[in-house]
């Protein structure tokens, strides 16, 4: 099969992800114009060949036997400064590196991402799961996005209400999974605004400071923090080899966190969630169903700094790295009765292994 656009043929996929796990994408591009996005998903439908879209590829589990069709490696460049009122509108392509562009903002004292820094991936792939940490998301400061909608095939403006944010939640991993390639992101940030210090553990850090820290004390804390648990991607740790969280913090409701903390027999964390529900911490559940910090089981374990990050400590495979998520699933699920759903995306696997980990969601 030949293809007008340059498409190159078994690309080994493992080394464009975090995890360093998967196998070869049998079509890939690096797209680094909306029009080659474009036309390479045309291309794609036209021949009813799958497709892909791949950012950083740090939310993601790749299939040992890796993706059957087209990956569209997202390199669209670009950031564009807009001062608004007393704020800034930051445009930025989805394949800009999103901590540099913390970084930048923190450098030009805008206030708003700044305890997002040090997560790694693409701008394009913070809106998918509404990346969060320390206090902060990214819908706080979404206003729209601009995006290929493959089912109308045209370019499209969504705004922040439309994107449906919750909890690791959008549009864009839910009911229009697939749907959208998002090519360009603005966020609303203010100019000399206060950091977010909502976080118990950044409290902690500036407990006893009288003046308010500043945009760049927040970051450059946030970054020591995430490094003390390998949640900052540093060359070299084998810690760091993972997808980040593994499994999502549950959300419940009042009666169910009772019963898990009956089944506990103590006290579980508990964190403001939507109106009505719990969430509670998978860390707390996984290290009290009998597993801690760098437990191991052959080539994968979970991480000698973060109970929540499984990692490939050398050479395994998504099967290595599925059997221990059963294994974690199933012992969580049979003390305590939660069923710990997956964060990371699952590509090239098949229908019943998806709902496995993900049909009861
Ligand atoms: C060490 C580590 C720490 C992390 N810490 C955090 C954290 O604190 N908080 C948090 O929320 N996440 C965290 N993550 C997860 C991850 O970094 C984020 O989810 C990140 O936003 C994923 O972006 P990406 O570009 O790497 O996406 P990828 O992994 O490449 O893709 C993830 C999903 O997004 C889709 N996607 C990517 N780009 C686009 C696009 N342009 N248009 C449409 N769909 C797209 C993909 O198709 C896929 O479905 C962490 C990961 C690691 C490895």
């Amino acid at each position: 099969m030949s293809f007008p656009l340059n498409f190159l043929e078994h690309i080994e996929l493992a080394s464009l992800t975090t995890l360093g796990i998967g196998g070869p994408a049998r079509y890939f591009i690096n797209a680094d114009s909306e029009n080659t996005v474009v036309e390479a998903i045309r291309d794609a439908r036209d021949r009813n060949i799958p497709v892909f879209i791949l950012g950083g590829g740090s939310n993601l589990l790749m299939a040992d036997a890796g993706f059957p069709g087209v990956v569209i490696k997202i390199g669209l460049a670009g950031l564009e400064w807009e001062e608004s009122g007393g704020g800034m509108l930051v445009g930025a392509g989805a394949g800009e590196d999103w901590d540099r562009l913390v970084r930048l903002c923190v450098e030009r004292d805008l206030a708003g991402i700044e305890c997002l820094s040090g997560i790694p991936g693409s701008v394009g792939g913070t809106p998918v799961q509404n990346v969060g940490a320390y206090g902060q998301e990214v819908s706080d400061v979404i206003v729209s996005l601009r995006a290929y909608d493959r089912e109308t095939d045209s370019i499209v403006e969504l705004s922040r209400d439309d994107c449906s944010f919750t909890y690791r939640t959008s549009l864009f991993n839910s009911t229009a999974k697939n749907r959208y390639v998002v090519l360009n992101v603005t966020y609303a940030l203010t100019k000399g605004g206060e950091p977010a210090i909502r976080y118990a553990e950044l409290k902690q850090a500036f407990e006893g400071r009288l003046e308010t820290p500043s945009l760049a004390e927040v970051r450059s804390v946030v970054r020591q923090i995430r490094a003390g648990k390998a949640m900052l991607l540093t060359p070299g740790d084998p810690d760091c080899r993972s997808a980040g969280s593994f499994f999502k913090n549950p959300i419940m409701t009042e009666d169910q966190f009772n019963a898990l903390e009956a089944a506990a027999g103590e006290r579980a964390p508990r964190y403001p969630a939507a109106p009505g529900k719990v969430k509670t911490a998978a860390a707390w559940l996984i290290e009290r169903a009998g597993f801690p910090k760098g437990y191991a089981m052959g080539p994968v374990g979970l991480s000698s700094r973060h109970t929540l990050a499984l990692v490939n400590k050398g050479g395994a495979t998504a099967d290595d790295l599925l059997r221990l998520a059963r294994e974690i699933r199933a012992r969580v699920e049979g003390r305590f009765g939660v069923k710990l759903v997956p964060e990371p995306v699952f590509v090239g696997f098949g229908e019943d292994l998806i709902s496995e980990f993900f049909g009861y969601n």
